[in-house]
């Protein structure tokens, strides 16, 4: 198994608990929108610490970009990348994944687990081929979202953000459930794209394989 080390170029937060980073891109390093790679910090007690994270650059920019919800509660490897700066080292192995772009659908995501999309998206858009696709995307509060403005700019009234926990005038707010779900696909003949944490994958595909979407067109990571 193949391990690169690369430097930081650039880190940013972006919303209070997601931080950005721009990362080096090994030679000759090749990987498709919606996979991930295993990553470790490279650093002393660190380096057996390997945790999956998402490309979220285009596959030819001249580098790589994550990005990385930081879980500060507790002491495991996010709370560390969390403290990370430009110049420190970061260990990747080669590119895996299920998640890939199978045509025109309806991408569903929760909190960062939008990251797959955020590649596949960006690379849709770079083609001029993103039409026909929805980004229903929920997190806890608006200031949660990710991207919103660069989503808002790709998608248009094609992306559709729901709030769990916050009351923001002219937004949905409300968990996904059935009833929303019918009011907002309308159409389960298509590909659904569905990327969150697990229980959250598990209750949206039950849903839309009740409501009529066949599993064979359910896309996420197993
Ligand atoms: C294929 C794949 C791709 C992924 N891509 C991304 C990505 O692009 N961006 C991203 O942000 N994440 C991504 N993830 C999730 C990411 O890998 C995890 O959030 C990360 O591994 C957590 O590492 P950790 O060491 O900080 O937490 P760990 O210690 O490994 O804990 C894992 C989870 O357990 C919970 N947990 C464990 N212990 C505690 C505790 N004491 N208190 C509270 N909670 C606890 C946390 O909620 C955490 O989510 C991806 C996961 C997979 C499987």
């Amino acid at each position: 198994m193949s391990e690169y080390r690369v430097k930081i170029l650039n880190t940013e937060f972006i919303t209070p608990d997601v931080k950005r980073l721009t990362v080096e891109k090994p030679k000759g390093y090749v990987f498709t929108p919606g996979q991930a790679t295993d990553v470790a910090i490279d650093a002393d007690g660190l380096r057996d610490q390997w945790r999956p994270f998402t490309f979220t650059s285009l596959t030819t920019s001249r580098h790589l970009e994550f990005i990385i919800k930081i879980y500060r509660d507790h002491d495991g490897v996010t709370k560390r990348i969390g403290l990370l700066h430009e110049g420190d080292g970061l260990i990747l192995q080669e590119p895996f994944g299920t998640i890939e772009y199978r045509g025109p659908g309806f991408f569903i995501a929760g909190g960062a687990g939008v990251t797959p999309f955020v590649a596949i998206l960006r690379d849709l858009h770079h083609k001029n081929a993103i039409r026909g696709n929805t980004l229903l995307l929920t997190n806890r509060m608006a200031v949660d979202v990710i991207m919103d403005e660069e989503f808002t700019k790709m998608l248009g009234k094609n992306f559709l953000k729901i709030f769990t926990r916050q009351n923001v005038l002219g937004f949905h707010e409300r968990r996904i459930d059935r009833d929303l779900l019918i009011t907002l696909v309308q159409d389960f003949d298509q590909h659904f794209y569905v990327c969150g944490p697990e229980g959250f994958v598990k209750d949206i595909n039950a849903l839309l394989v009740d409501l009529g979407a066949s599993a064979e067109q359910l896309v996420f990571e197993r």
